[in-house]
């Protein structure tokens, strides 16, 4: 059954609700917090399986990689020397009647891609009128086509020029020239752009000022940095080696919307790998392919693509994001950067402690490069719960035509593994047997023991929360010691042996499934 991007959109957010995946922070109160978003039962499950696959990847499957489980808090200085006290900005604009505020670059996109609505609206009905349309030539020879195309290419150089000389007030030209409206107040009454830091802040209790200012890290990556010779003395590693963390991180994003995409409290799966400089172009190109592979083992390939970014930041000699297309187009789910030797230099200025690698090969000290690969464990959170929902048309227990909600998340993915439901909830030899099983199958993996309702509704409910084997204990199980698996996506049974149960569940739900 095919749904609209939109519906699809509305459906899972309802469904993540619904079924415990994930809640709206505080909601008792006025609907809650914005951008700020509980994981539930089966989300932090989810959360918790895609945050091992994570870990797994880059600790167990590299001997050369360690993990660290870094401090939200950091010494104020150290956002000083990561730049972002001073560059961590976005450009935020007021509408002044409606007192709405916007990201003035989001504004500015969101006006050139009603053009590119106009463009696909042009090609549509062209489309339409010719047969054997040839879209390519259309695109490169229609003058209005081209105009509008022209006018796109040209705002989107002095977008990415204005963003990078800091040059606010060509950023609000734009927004004049494009005519940008408000959506609340209709109006085009806007203030000037001004940048707006993304980090919040908070006080120590024992010292005032400006001295007791801490920031809410907003981005893991820095607790490595600080943290890089601890681990390497420790751990004796030799470069290259790398350095992984997953932990929180809090941008006060000015545009938070599309759910659990953008918040302003969120998690990172980070990865810093240290390389002997001149070599970091190698280690960029292994690291982009073997991001995008872990990728693929989870969600398919047509909806993962690489992104260059065309403006690099302060730090990198080379980026690029793995996007995801989400159900409102393609964005960014990973950036791999090429973040050279700016941060471990810049702390070493600003501590006056030197941060520097002995390499015994080459007999000489050196700041080693560095290599980042850096994941929204959110992201991964929502592509994978909007890639695994579908909606299925399936005959009922009478033949009827009818449908499922079905989350086809990878086993190793999935919340719970298996269910065990007794055919009938008042017969006590079947519930007893049941109890039997799952208490045999709990210690191996995370199982869910289900007699409420008939057994069609079970798998249903189990179905919406992406269990991938459901057990049922019947009669002929009180005779042979047998019982079914249901397979989540096929609906098929197949009898087996209880005594085979731990092993075959096993076998298909663990993660070495991924790891391989
Ligand atoms: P964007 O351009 O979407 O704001 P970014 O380029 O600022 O993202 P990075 O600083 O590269 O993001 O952060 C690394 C990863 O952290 C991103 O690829 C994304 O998956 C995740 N991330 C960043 N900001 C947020 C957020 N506000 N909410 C959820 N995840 C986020």
């Amino acid at each position: 059954m095919a749904i609209s991007q939109d519906d699809l959109f509305k459906k899972l957010v309802a469904h993540s609700k619904e079924y415990g995946f994930i809640f709206p922070s505080s909601e008792i109160y006025e609907n809650g917090l914005a951008a700020v978003y509980d994981y539930g039962p089966y989300g932090v499950e989810l959360k918790n399986n895609i945050k091992e696959y994570w870990w797994r990847a880059m600790t167990q499957m590299h001997e050369n990689i360690v993990g660290i489980d870094s401090a939200i808090f950091m010494h104020p200085t150290t956002w000083k020397a990561s730049g972002h006290v001073d560059a961590f900005n976005d450009p935020l604009v007021d509408n002044k009647d409606s007192k709405k505020r916007y990201r003035a670059d989001v504004l500015i996109e969101d006006a050139l891609s009603k053009i590119e609505d106009k463009i696909r609206k042009e090609v549509e009905k062209a489309a339409k009128r010719f047969e054997n349309f040839d879209e390519a030539m259309f695109r490169t020879t229609n003058t209005r086509v081209v105009e509008y195309q022209q006018k796109i290419d040209a705002y989107e150089t002095r977008l990415g020029n204005a963003m990078k000389s800091n040059d606010m007030a060509d950023l609000k030209a734009i927004i004049e020239e494009l005519e940008c409206t408000c959506e609340v107040s209709g109006s085009r009454n806007w203030t000037d752009v001004r940048q707006f830091n993304l980090m919040f802040n908070t006080q120590l209790g024992n010292v005032a000022g400006e001295e007791g200012k801490l920031y809410l890290r907003p981005e893991t990556a820095q607790g490595i940095f600080v943290n890089f010779l601890n681990v390497q003395k420790s751990t004796r590693q030799k470069i290259p080696f790398g350095i992984a963390q997953i932990g929180k991180a809090f941008r006060n994003e000015i545009v938070a919307r599309q759910f659990i995409f953008r918040m302003r409290e969120f998690e990172q799966m980070e990865m810093q790998f240290f390389v002997r400089p001149g070599t970091q172009v190698e280690w960029y190109n292994y690291w982009k392919e073997a991001r995008l592979k872990w990728h693929k083992m989870v969600n398919p390939q047509e909806k993962l693509r690489y992104k260059d970014h065309d403006n690099l930041a302060h730090y990198a000699d080379a980026a690029v994001d793995i996007q995801f297309e989400f159900p409102f187009g393609f964005k960014e789910l990973e950036g791999i950067h090429s973040r050279t030797d700016f941060d471990l230099n810049s702390h070493q200025k600003y501590s006056g402690k030197k941060l520097q690698y002995f390499d015994p090969e080459l007999n000489e000290s050196y700041v080693p490069y560095v290599v980042e690969t850096s994941v929204g464990c959110d992201r991964m959170f929502l592509a994978t719960l909007s890639n695994a929902f579908q909606e299925e048309a399936v005959p009922d227990a009478n033949g009827e035509e009818a449908s499922r909600t079905v989350l086809k998340l990878h086993p190793a993915l999935a919340p719970v593994k298996c269910a065990i439901l007794p055919l009938l909830k008042n017969k006590e030899e079947l519930t007893a047997k049941a109890t039997e099983v799952f208490n045999q199958l709990k210690i191996h993996v995370k199982c869910q023991y289900d007699e409420k309702d008939a057994i069609g509704r079970r798998y249903r409910r189990q179905d919406a929360i992406g269990t991938p084997y459901c057990v049922a204990i019947d009669f002929e199980t009180l005779e042979n010691d047998t019982v079914t698996i249901r397979d989540r996506d096929t609906m098929l049974q197949e009898r087996v042996k209880i005594a085979d149960l731990p092993g075959i569940i096993l076998a298909k739900t663990n993660m070495a499934q991924l790891l391989s």
